[in-house]
């Protein structure tokens, strides 16, 4: 749809490894040599969220040198741009590789990347949020965390906060060592309820994150959530919501029945994502699309759920003034 593909838009909520396209695993695999015909055919069948963690699995091997990170995060910059994003958040767990790559040089090439995009496509802002893997354990985390914090001291204009990921099935929320990063100042955004497991949901919901991610079994209709669903409307803490990998990973059974339209009708802050449009073979402007044609939102409702979203971006004030100018500016010229 012509309309949601110019739309001016942020994204808040894709994971790195998970935005790859097919075309940069091909571009690699010529680059190495390799065939990877096999990978591309087991991410084209994925379903449901395990088999997912194991599509991560496939890209994190094409993507595990500094040289293939950089031109990674290159092309993912381009692709988001491609398609209207102005400003994106790009989340990603530092990787050490054994005698491939340090964590350090895992954010230091990322980093790389995202200059070289301010000289190649200046019309989309890119920040970064160092993700943390609750299935990699405690030691992990930390060092993560103190990773975060050590490129948000040197980097602030580009590393602004932490991601809380991995199976949901697995692992702890890690909410002390989150507390420690937050008050550093890093932003929190953490995935929650992606799995049913009240007590954890309910003390993610008390730590407060600046957004939370997914929230699918947070929801007035699911047997015992609605005292969930009550304390998230109350909490306003913004959600990021992502249609098309909940629908492919059967977390949700339709989208008619998508916690979208409950949050929408109580009017809570919520912005569309992609999560993984390499993995899930979407588009941000699909997910508009999406959104649209299944709970019926006007050209006006879309435009003022990209304006809304602004004010859940991990930026300052006063850069999210000149974000809402922008587009602002670009909106008077669409129809
Ligand atoms: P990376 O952090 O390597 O750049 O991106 C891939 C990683 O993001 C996965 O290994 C996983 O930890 C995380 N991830 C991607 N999609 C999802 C999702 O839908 N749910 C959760 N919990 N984690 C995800």
């Amino acid at each position: 749809d012509l309309f949601c593909q110019k739309l001016p838009k942020l994204e808040l909520h894709a994971h790195l490894n998970g935005s790859v396209s097919q075309k940069t695993i091909r571009k690699l695999s010529e680059l190495n040599n390799k065939n990877f015909n096999d990978e591309l055919s087991r991410i084209d069948s994925s379903v449901s969220l395990k088999e997912c963690f194991k599509i991560f699995d496939i890209v994190h091997s094409v993507t595990n040198t500094t040289e293939a990170l950089f031109i990674t995060t290159c092309d993912v910059i381009n692709e988001f741009n491609d398609d209207n994003v102005i400003y994106l958040e790009l989340r990603s767990t530092p990787r050490y590789v054994e005698g491939k790559m340090t964590k350090n040089e895992y954010i230091d090439t990322i980093i790389k990347a995202i200059e070289h995009s301010k000289k190649t496509t200046p019309g989309i802002t890119v920040k970064l949020l160092v993700s943390v893997n609750r299935k990699n354990g405690f030691k992990d985390a930390e060092e993560n965390i103190k990773l975060a914090i050590e490129y948000y001291k040197k980097y602030p204009e580009c590393v602004v906060g932490i991601d809380l990921s991995g199976d949901p099935t697995q692992g702890d929320a890690c909410l002390n060592l989150l507390k420690s990063a937050r008050d550093f100042g890093l932003k929190i955004a953490a995935h929650c309820a992606e799995v049913p497991n009240e007590k954890e949901v309910m003390d993610i919901l008390e730590f407060k994150p600046d957004r939370l991610g997914h929230c699918t079994n947070i929801h007035p209709n699911l047997s015992g959530t609605l005292k969930l669903f009550n304390k998230l409307i109350e909490s306003k803490i913004p959600v990021e919501l992502c249609l098309t990998s909940n629908l492919k990973c059967e977390t949700v059974p339709s989208l008619s029945e998508h916690q979208f339209s409950y949050l929408y009708q109580a009017n809570h802050p919520l912005c569309l994502a992609t999560d993984d449009k390499g993995v899930f073979n979407t588009t941000l402007s699909q997910e508009y699309k999406l959104a649209a044609d299944t709970f019926n939102l006007t050209k006006e409702d879309l435009k003022k759920l990209v304006r809304s979203s602004v004010e859940f971006a991990f930026i300052s004030q006063q850069e999210k003034e000149k974000l809402l100018a922008t587009i602002d500016n670009k909106l008077t010229i669409i129809k």
